[in-house]
Parts: C-alpha cells; structure tokens; sequence
C-alpha cells in the first residue's frame, strides 16, 4: 500500500469507514431477523449474497493496485464469503422451521470476530500510512525520514550498491506567496510534490523536509545517474505551469546531490546535500549541484 498516493489513501479510508457502517447494519438486521423471526425477504440468502451486500459492493468495487495486491485486503475476502456462507445457512434454518444449533451460531460469531478484526487492521494500515505523510503534499514527512535513511544504509552494506540522494528547495518561493497568496503557494507545493512523485522509481522515495524543501532517496544510483535524474527534475519543474485562478504560476527549483555508500554518516551526506543546494543557490538557482569537497 506504500505506493498509493495520500489522497487515495484519505479516499480509501472515508469509504472503508462507510463499509464498515454497510456492514453493522447487515449484522444488526440479521439479528432482528433471527431473534424476531420476522421477514427477512430483503436479506440475500444466495451464494453470492457477500458480492452483493453493502460491504461487498465496496470490496469489488473498483481499488487501486495498490490495496488489490495487500495481504490484509485479500484475506477478507474469504472471512467475508465465510461469514455470509453461516449466515445463509442460519437463514435457510429459519426458513424451514430448523431450530439453529448454539454451534452454528458461535461459529458465525467468530467468524465474524475474526473478519471485522481484519477489517480494522486493514483500516489501521491505511491510517498508519497516512500518518507517515505530510497532508499538504502527500509526501512522506521529516519524522520518517531517518529511519528510512538508515533502513537505506542498512539494505547499502549488504547489497554492496550506493544510493544517493537529492536536496531540493524551491527558488524565491517566498515571492510567489507575496504576488499570488499562501493559497496559490500551497497549490505550487501541492503540483511541484505531484510531478516529484510522478517521476520517481518504485523503490525511490520523497520526503518533505522543510517548507519548500523536498529530499528524494535514489536507491541503487551513483552520482552520474542521479546527477541525470535531478536534471531532468530540475528541467520538468522548470516546465510546470501551476494554473491557480486566472494566474499561471511558474517557478524554478534548485538541488543539491550527495551520495550515500555503505561507510557513509547519514548525518554527514545529509550536510553535503545541503551544502550542494546552497552552491546551487548561489552559483544563480534554477541549477544542480553535486556535493565536492
Ligand atoms: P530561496 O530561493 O533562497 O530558497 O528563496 P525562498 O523565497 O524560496 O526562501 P525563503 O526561505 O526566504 O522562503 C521560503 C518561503 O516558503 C517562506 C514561507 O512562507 C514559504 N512556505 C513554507 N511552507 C509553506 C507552505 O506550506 N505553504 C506556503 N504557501 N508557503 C510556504
Ligand atoms: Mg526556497
Ligand atoms: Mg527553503
């Protein structure tokens, strides 16, 4: 699920909510069913009654890869067709005048224990995703930023590859503030951390580590090869026309580049990517440069 993107995630979790909703009511109207013995013509009895159910709607609705591919989301599948499947069956009892064994209804109970226990770790995944990410941008923020560093090192000692990473800081951005607002500047932010993340590897991750200061981790790169990736960065930010009212908004990005190998002081390639960025700053913005001693 690391690879969906904030909103979808904040989507994702609003529309989990209104499922697990969906789904208390389906459990309340079969309780009244059974205990009350009233008409239950309005409650699916057929084998593919959890398709067609609130919850299951939303399950095989449409999702992005993203959640299509985490274990947690598949498993419910079958607590869910499971819990149905006993549900059916105590129906069906009813419907004939078979008394439901005390078994069959702690079976359901569990079964349905155990399917909203998945549920909610589903939906605690998806909130300890988005509270990893800074709101605005949707890029991860400064707190994890260490120990992905760290993990990164970690993963360099033992594959034997480097990775570098990438300062960047937005040039006079205080002016685009001035001219247009602090809302058309969150609009900037928002399309610059968009374009970032479109451009990014898989592996590849962006943090927002300042204001209007992004760090992107290249993972598996040298410094030729991140060299290329923060100009081409630099030239499509460079590009971006940000529409905000009737304005059109254009702004210039300067980066800083620092490798990371396996004897590296994370701090220390942290310091040289910065200072990269401020030679980028004073050799005239709108550049990159590479960290030199
Ligand atoms: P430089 O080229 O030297 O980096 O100049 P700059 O104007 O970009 O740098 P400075 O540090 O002077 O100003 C950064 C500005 O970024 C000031 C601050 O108000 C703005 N900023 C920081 N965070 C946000 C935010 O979340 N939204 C908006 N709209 N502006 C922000
Ligand atoms: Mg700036
Ligand atoms: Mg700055």
């Amino acid at each position: 699920m690391q690879k969906l993107r904030h909103h979808d995630l904040e989507s994702l979790v609003q529309r989990l909510d209104l499922a697990i909703e969906n789904h208390r009511l389906w459990v309340r109207q079969l309780m009244r069913i059974l205990v009350c013995q009233s008409d239950h013509a309005e409650l699916d009895k057929s084998d593919d009654a959890h398709t067609c159910c609130d919850f299951g709607r939303w399950y095989y609705g449409q999702h992005p890869e993203g959640l299509l591919d985490n274990p947690t989301f598949k498993n419910i599948e079958f607590l869910h067709h499971e819990m149905h499947r006993i549900a059916s069956g105590m129906l069906y009892k009813q419907d004939t005048g078979q008394g439901i064994s005390e078994a069959e209804f702690e079976t359901f109970y569990s079964e349905l224990d155990v399917f909203v226990r998945e549920v909610e770790r589903l939906k605690a995944q998806m909130q300890k995703l988005l509270y990893l990410r800074d709101p605005l941008t949707g890029a991860y923020n400064r707190a994890t930023l260490k120990e992905e560093l760290y993990l990164l090192k970690d993963m360099l000692s033992k594959q034997v590859e480097t990775a570098c990473i990438l300062m960047l800081d937005l040039d006079n951005f205080k002016g685009v503030n001035d001219r247009y607002g602090h809302a058309a500047g969150d609009e900037v932010l928002k399309a610059v951390a968009e374009y970032i993340q479109d451009n990014l590897r898989t592996l590849d991750k962006f943090f927002r580590y300042g204001g209007e200061e992004f760090l992107v981790t290249l993972v598996n790169s040298n410094l030729p090869s991140a060299l290329a990736t923060a100009e081409r960065m630099r030239e499509g930010l460079c590009n971006l026309v940000v529409e905000f009212g009737n304005s059109q908004i254009k702004i210039s990005a300067s980066i800083g580049v620092a490798l990371i190998d396996a004897e590296s002081d994370i701090k220390e390639s942290l310091e040289q990517a910065d200072k990269a960025l401020y030679t980028a700053k004073r050799n005239g913005r709108n550049r990159v440069e590479l960290w030199s001693q």
